[in-house]
């Protein structure tokens, strides 16, 4: 089950730590500990050999108290029930704390995409649609790409429940090309939103981005986006690291010439000109003003939040950190960016993508980026206010605000019946 998760343990231990602080009814915070509602689905694909291989999804609503079930779908060998219920619980946490008309919601498919051709991929995603599909709907929980997702999948999904609804229903999914009524900016935006919010913690602690040092982990959507605004920006990346390994290059490296080579080389940035292979922790310890985990949770421990020397940590990636090196980042003065609000960018996008749709009215790129700014702007500026004025970490200012706008709103509807 997925109390067992480690993931959802350390979500729930989130959650615990800030009850003597919050001010929260404690039967309220007894119902947040659970998903509203979890369905597990066998999706059996036809493969190209001939053979059938089933893969079991999940999608996970945490709560839909303010709204539509928001939040990814994610594709990867590592996902289980435990681990989308946790990434569940943080999307409320995310859309309360931007408040965003959502509930929280995520999604999984325990599958390697990277083995997958692409037709067994769009049988899998249209199949495991079929299957969650009296669960979903565009007032009920609207997906959006995670790791292992993007536009592609999106447009199946789009067309999947468009099939069954007999009409088109872009509305039903985030993340979709701008050709299929998908938003411009939704692709940068998580990347993006990482970017302002750095922007904001060097603001606070009183230095420039121009010539800083930035480690970056995991170069997909989130990290490749956000290494190429830094380095736009004056940054020099100095250490990059994907699925393939993790890699350090002093003298910096060109995001844009490593996205070029990663998108002909399977997505893998090993091998190009100039990296150095390096152990995870050699990576972890390297000079540099700002780190950006943005592969996938769990992957600062204590003894990684030992090494960093970074000053300013942007949680690119949802779950990245452990509680205990929470402490130790603490204890060392390191400015974290929490997760809920560092990657919301993502999640405010595909909120502006999702009114788009209903509306049939489209926003210019320019639109869409300046909304962004200006939401997750005045959210990290709210969250840093309330920490300084309280003495709380970032983290859990973050939780506090969050979480009390969701009880705050199931206080005031009650209890039903
Ligand atoms: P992605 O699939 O596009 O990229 C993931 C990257 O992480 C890849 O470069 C992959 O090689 C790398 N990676 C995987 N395992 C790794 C490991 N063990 N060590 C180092 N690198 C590894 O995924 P993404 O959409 O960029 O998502 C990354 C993280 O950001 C996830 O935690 C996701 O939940 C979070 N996030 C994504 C979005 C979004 O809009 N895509 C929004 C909010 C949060």
């Amino acid at each position: 089950m997925f109390e067992q998760s480690p993931f959802y343990q350390q979500a729930l231990a989130q959650l615990d730590s800030i009850g003597e602080y919050a001010d929260i009814d404690p039967n309220i915070i007894e119902r947040l500990r659970y998903p509203k509602r979890s369905v597990i689905v066998s999706v059996p694909v036809r493969m190209d050999t001939g053979e059938t291989t089933v893969f079991t999804g999940y999608r996970v609503q945490h709560s839909l108290t303010a709204g539509p079930g928001k939040g990814g779908l994610r594709y990867s060998p590592h996902v289980d029930f435990g681990e989308v219920a946790a990434l569940a619980m943080l999307m409320t946490w995310k859309c309360s704390l931007v408040n965003l008309p959502f509930g929280g919601a995520k999604g999984g498919l325990n599958c390697d995409p990277s083995t997958l051709s692409m037709g067994e991929k769009e049988r899998a995603t249209r199949r495991f649609t079929q299957e969650i599909l009296p669960f979903i709907g565009p007032q009920v929980d609207v997906m959006a790409p995670d790791m292992g997702t993007g536009e592609q999948e999106m447009a199946w999904i789009y067309d999947t429940y468009s099939m069954h609804t007999g009409h088109s229903c872009p509305q039903i999914v985030t993340g979709k090309s701008a050709a299929l009524y998908g938003t411009l900016g939704r692709r940068e935006a998580t990347g993006r939103g990482v970017v302002y919010c750095i922007e904001e913690a060097a603001r606070v602690s009183g230095f420039t981005l121009r010539g800083t040092k930035v480690i970056v982990q995991g170069f997909g959507n989130v990290g490749s986006v956000a290494a190429l605004e830094l380095h736009r920006r004056g940054c020099a990346i100095v250490g990059v690291a994907d699925a393939s390994g993790s890699f350090l290059c002093p003298g910096g490296v060109d995001p844009a010439k490593l996205l070029e080579y990663a998108a002909n080389n399977g997505h893998r940035i090993e091998g190009f000109e100039g990296l150095e292979q390096a152990t995870k922790e050699e990576f972890f310890s390297a000079e540099c003003d700002i780190a950006v985990p943005a592969a996938m949770e769990r992957q600062i421990d204590e003894k990684i939040a030992g090494l960093l020397k970074c000053r300013i940590l942007a949680e690119g990636a949802n779950g990245p950190t452990s509680m205990e090196a929470d402490r130790i980042l603490d204890d060392k003065g390191i400015f974290v960016i929490p997760d809920i609000i560092c990657n919301a960018g993502g999640v405010i996008v595909s909120y502006f993508e999702w009114v788009q749709d209903i509306q049939m009215f489209f926003w210019t790129a320019e639109e869409v980026d300046s909304r962004l700014q200006q939401l997750i702007r005045r959210a990290f500026v709210g969250v840093q206010h309330f920490a300084a004025r309280n003495g709380y970490s970032m983290r859990r200012a973050a939780l506090i605000l969050g979480v009390r706008e969701t009880a705050r709103e199931k206080a005031a509807r009650g209890l039903f019946p």
